[in-house]
């Protein structure tokens, strides 16, 4: 890291302790005491404009999250490997008996642009491609629905449906599956429009993202395409 890069965060550290720190300092200390005790299991891309606390105002301890490259759910697969994303889950439904799991998809993504790139494997790519391979279907779905010269159509077309196939691989989860046929677990599927601070919510009777909340409706919805 450089000098300037590292002298930027540990300013940005002495901020957090003197402010952030300082007004949520007995809440720091009970969830210390107590352990945490989130209100929902938060699935997200790894992208640095995603920011899973800031867009929904979330408070230390409130949000148990995972983030990924394109917010991918991995469908069950219990073998020799190590599964990050599946050990959280378990985490989250097993031990944390959290009641709620948000996937969050995002415009602008990298992850589902990549998608309709022609990127040659490698030694340093291989473990990108083979993730990938978890918005292939969305993708199928998605050529056969939008235009492919409306590009920007397309890619935030397939981000959006993106979301309904990983809630659809949550389910493929032996303790996920029971708690949501027993009412006793939610999903729920999110798209974050970066451009407009905008969440809208999967409807699965109307089969379409609608704006999470009255006061995003008032909010415009762009549809552009942009760096990844
Ligand atoms: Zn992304």
């Amino acid at each position: 890291m450089s000098d300037k890069k590292l002298e930027e965060f540990t300013k940005g550290h002495e901020a957090f302790r003197s402010v952030n720190f300082k007004q949520n300092e007995e809440r720091f200390k009970i969830l210390a005491e107590e352990g945490q005790n989130p209100k929902a299991l938060f699935i997200g891309c790894s992208d640095s404009r995603v920011m899973p606390a800031m867009i929904t105002n979330s408070k230390p301890g409130d949000l148990f999250i995972i983030r990924n490259i394109g917010n991918f759910v991995a469908p069950y697969r219990p073998d020799a490997d190590y599964h990050a994303t599946a050990a959280a889950i378990e985490y989250a439904i097993s031990v944390l008996e959290l009641t709620d799991i948000i996937v969050c998809g995002h415009s602008h993504c990298g992850a589902i642009g990549a998608l309709y790139k022609d990127i040659k494997p490698t030694k340093e790519n291989i473990h990108t491609l083979k993730w990938l391979e978890l918005g292939e279907a969305p993708k199928k779905i998605a050529m056969m629905s939008v235009p492919s010269t409306d590009k920007a159509a397309l890619l935030r077309y397939t981000e959006k449906i993106s979301v309904v196939f990983q809630l659809e691989n949550l389910l493929t989860y032996p303790a996920v599956k029971k708690r949501v046929e027993k009412g006793e677990l939610f999903l729920h599927g999110w798209y974050y429009d970066i451009e407009v601070g905008l969440i809208e919510y999967y409807d699965d009777e109307k089969y379409e993202f609608l704006p999470l909340g009255s006061k995003s409706k008032t909010l415009p919805s762009k549809n552009k395409e942009g760096k990844q």
